[in-house]
């Protein structure tokens, strides 16, 4: 895994071809993956929260939220919302 959460996009599986036009744009450009993928742990929920910190002043949070989902990406803070967040998106009725 790479040091900031960006290079970790990058790196992450066939997400990076389409959030390359907007992922460097991202609050979390300079922030450590670990804080967006925590290991289990007591620190896990801190880190969490401080990863949804960052993503509430984030200007790509819809792209990156939409990749996600659109993805079922399974780990990690994307968009602001962690994997349970995401999960419960998708049982909602539209
Ligand atoms: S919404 Fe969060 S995880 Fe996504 S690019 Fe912005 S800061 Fe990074």
């Amino acid at each position: 895994m790479k040091n900031t959460a960006i290079e970790n996009f990058f790196e992450h599986s066939a997400l990076h071809k389409e959030a390359r036009a907007w992922v460097k744009r991202g609050a979390c450009v300079d922030v450590p993956t670990k804080m967006f993928y925590p290991q289990r742990g007591a620190a896990a929920t801190e880190l969490i929260e401080a990863a949804k910190t960052v993503c509430s002043v984030c200007e790509v949070r819809r792209e990156c939220l939409t990749l996600a989902m659109k993805t079922g990406e399974q780990h990690g803070v994307w968009g602001g919302l962690d994997p349970d967040q995401r999960a419960k998106l998708t049982r909602l009725p539209v």
